[in-house]
């Protein structure tokens, strides 16, 4: 077995199960904190969502397309700047007066929105006048659930952190049918579920009031492909003694009663550590332990029932050179103004809506060669092909690919009309790709399901009982740019003492 590592000089040693935006945002922090860290990562490239893929000649970003939080002061921004990866070159802002379009089918309508809260406010009431004070208390309401998590403040909990008020818990469509009259704004005011796979009767406001704040405050976009920010953060843990393993998968965790004593790759490699932290999927987890029963059997009932977010189906579009002009805002077609909280059920109508943007270059001018189009979809679609793997797909799964695309791309053309003269080549990815690429139950998006009604039941905590294990990732709390890196500082505070990193931020 490898004690690793050897050039541990003397550190700690950690183990990450799993380089995507957690693992590496975790590692990042345990490095600059006196670990040597390992990753250990089955793709052939580090990041999971924050990974690139390069078709055509263009760099495409796979599950990281619209981030928040990085304005200046910003939560994330202030983390990335004490992990000294915060690069202005890799971020680029969206057009503060038009961030995001909201195009509504059935009305023919799009909804113009600009970003940071007078901003929100302002386009929100040209088209909804009489709304306007609603919306003050919308936002009001928003604002001070968003009040009530001391994580996102970056700030440490108190006692009172714990007692929330009563719109808290509320589901999102209540919080927003309690302070909005119109159900036209209703539905406008839902565009971001897209962004957090939001279902009626079960996210829960804080979800919906810490994704729609963070968007509001600091919406951009990575430049010249998300993999520059996976490697800035890669580099933080190999300039501290630490080692990224690619391409071999833990296969096994060799654990004896409470304590993991190694784990394996597909290569056959042991290697073992101080503290173990993972950043994988807690079905596979539980699944590669080699003695499960020491969680307890509530546990893992729990993990295996808990239900998922929806997937997503992908078109990546790349343009004849100069003939699509670049697009500074994040566009949101839906068929209807309650279309957002149906993404995630099994519909003839499908698409129900999608989110489109144009990916920025370093010096982005004043055309696009490309699109990244994000489907949501249920994983029921791709049911019947679940036990194919990439290289196996059927002819059947390619020609009902080609269908969801030709069914995107005509509605598409209702927003801009003649784009099909602009496409040169097309890239499509199911959910199929989303399981095997990320290894996530289901392709799912976002990771667990959060649920108002069950919110103990949809959380998980970064310490289990094992006694070296940590989690971190999307699953255990919220999940994306906003979330994952926020739920690092709490693994991480775990692991060495509490308040010690948010103390430094
Ligand atoms: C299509 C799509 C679009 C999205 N768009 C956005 C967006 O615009 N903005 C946003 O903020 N969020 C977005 N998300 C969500 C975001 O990508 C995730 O929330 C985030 O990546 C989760 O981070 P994570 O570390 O939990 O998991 P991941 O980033 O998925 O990392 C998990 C890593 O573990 C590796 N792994 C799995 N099993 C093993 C194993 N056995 N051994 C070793 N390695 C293993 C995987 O290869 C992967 O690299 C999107 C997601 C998808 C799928």
């Amino acid at each position: 077995m490898t004690r690793m590592p050897d050039t541990a000089n003397g550190k700690k040693t950690a183990i990450i199960l799993g380089g995507g935006l957690g693992g590496l945002f975790t590692g990042a922090i345990l490095a600059k904190n006196d670990y040597a860290v390992t990753i250990i990562e089955k793709n052939s490239s580090i990041g999971g969502g924050l990974q690139s893929f390069v078709r055509f000649g263009e760099i495409y970003d796979t599950g990281m397309h619209v981030i928040g939080g990085m304005q200046e002061g910003g939560n994330i921004r202030r983390l990335c700047e004490y992990l000294g990866v915060y690069d202005p070159t890799i971020f680029a802002e969206v057009q503060q007066n038009h961030a995001d379009e909201i195009y509504i089918a059935s009305d023919d309508m799009a909804y113009k929105i600009a970003a940071g809260r007078d901003g929100f406010l302002a386009s929100m009431s040209r088209y909804f006048p009489s709304e306007h004070e609603n919306l003050n208390r919308y936002l009001d309401a928003v604002y001070a659930i968003v009040d009530e998590m001391p994580l996102y403040h970056l700030r440490e909990a108190s006692e009172n952190d714990f007692i929330h008020n009563e719109d808290f818990f509320l589901p999102a469509d209540e919080f927003i049918a309690k302070y909005i009259q119109d159900p036209k704004l209703r539905g406008v005011i839902s565009y971001l579920n897209l962004l957090y796979s939001g279902e009626r009767n079960t996210t829960p406001a804080y979800t919906h009031a810490i994704i729609t704040v963070l968007y509001l405050s600091g919406p951009c976009r990575f430049a010249g492909g998300s993999h520059r920010f996976a490697d800035l953060l890669a580099n933080v843990i190999t300039d501290n003694d630490g080692t990224i393993i690619l391409n071999e998968a833990v296969k096994f965790i060799h654990n004896e009663g409470r304590t993991i004593m190694c784990v394996e790759t597909d290569r056959g490699r042991k290697l073992s550590a101080d503290v173990y932290i993972s950043d994988i999927d807690p079905n596979t987890l539980l699944d590669i332990f080699d003695d499960v029963t020491v969680f307890p059997k509530a546990f893992r009932s729990r993990i295996k029932d808990v239900p998922y977010t929806y997937s997503a189906f992908t078109i990546n579009l790349k343009f004849h050179e100069k003939t699509f002009r670049y697009i500074n805002h994040t566009g949101y077609y839906f068929e209807d103004y309650d279309s957002s909280w149906k993404m995630g059920e099994e519909n003839t109508d499908w698409p129900l809506g999608f989110l489109y943007m144009t990916p920025p270059e370093v010096n982005q001018g004043k055309y696009t060669n490309k699109m990244i189009i994000t489907i949501p979809m249920p994983w029921e679609y791709v049911r019947k092909w679940e036990c194919t793997t990439l290289g196996q797909r059927t002819k059947d799964y390619q020609f009902w690919k080609k269908q969801c695309m030709d069914l995107v791309l005509d509605k598409l053309e209702t927003i801009y009309p003649g784009i099909h003269y602009c496409i040169e080549a097309i890239n499509t990815a199911s959910p199929l790709t989303i399981r095997d690429y990320y290894g996530t139950k289901g392709g799912s998006m976002c990771g667990i399901q959060k649920d108002c009604k069950n919110i103990t039941l949809s959380h998980l905590s970064t310490r289990t009982k094992v006694s070296n294990l940590f989690l971190t990732g999307q699953n255990v709390s919220l999940h994306g740019f906003c979330g994952v890196p926020l739920t690092a500082i709490r693994t991480c505070e775990d692991i060495l003492g509490q308040h010690t990193i948010l103390s430094k931020l």
